[in-house]
């Protein structure tokens, strides 16, 4: 005889089996749920896929690259000032120096320059810091020499020299009061008319340094 203490044994045992059956059944929430899981992570991939092309629109960041160029542009002001300048001829002092710089020139030219008169080799001098820009023979400046201050933005101009000072070559590096040349009256100067004509303008650039606009040298050496 089976007491009732068996049959609501086996019942139980019957409910436990079906529920672990259940529980375990291909169908059942257990493995939905993993399924669920794995449907959406699937689902995303293609998302970030569609995703990576855009990447491409992170042209953005250029943009704000552009907008902070204008401040390089702007120190271009600052260096236009003149520095503090020598006498490029040594043995001159200020007393010395005549304002010829607004003297009338052959066909309607001015000046443009003060001519700082001295004996035959009186040594040229690099009236400031800069570089050896350029050095040539020219029919009115005779043996010219160009210097470049070292901003690129300021020609310092020497002409009718009698020569140029051993090691001097375009390029190279000068510091004020290094002899550059010798006084001389090579070019228009007149013959027997020794002097340095010395001349300053600014550029806007460098590398049309041979022309811009002028500066009287005369209060600048006094
Ligand atoms: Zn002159």
């Amino acid at each position: 005889m089976l007491g009732y203490d068996k049959i609501l044994r086996y019942v139980l045992y019957a409910v436990c089996l079906g529920v672990i059956a259940l529980i375990l059944s291909p169908g059942s929430a257990v493995w939905r749920k993993d399924e669920v899981v794995k449907v959406p992570a699937a689902a995303t991939q293609p998302i970030k896929s569609e995703t990576k092309p855009e990447p491409v629109i992170a042209a953005n960041p250029p943009e704000p690259k552009i907008a902070p160029a204008p401040e390089p542009a702007i120190p271009a002001n600052p260096p236009v000032t003149v520095p503090k300048l020598i006498v490029p001829v040594s043995g001159i002092g200020p007393q010395q120096l005549h304002d010829n710089y607004s003297d009338a020139r052959s066909e309607g030219r001015v000046h443009n320059a003060i001519d700082i008169m001295a004996a035959q080799g009186t040594p040229v001098l690099a009236a400031t810091d800069g570089v050896i820009r350029r050095i040539f023979y020219s029919e009115r400046g005779g043996n010219t020499l160009y210097q470049l201050n070292s901003y690129g933005n300021m020609v310092f101009y020497y002409a009718h020299l009698d020569r140029y000072a051993d090691g001097i070559v375009e390029g190279k590096a000068v510091k004020q009061g290094e002899v550059i040349g010798y006084v001389g009256d090579t070019g228009n100067a007149g013959a027997g008319n020794y002097h340095l004509h010395f001349a300053i303008w600014t550029v806007s650039d460098p590398k049309k340094f041979y022309n811009g606009d002028h500066i009287n040298p005369y209060p600048l050496l006094r």
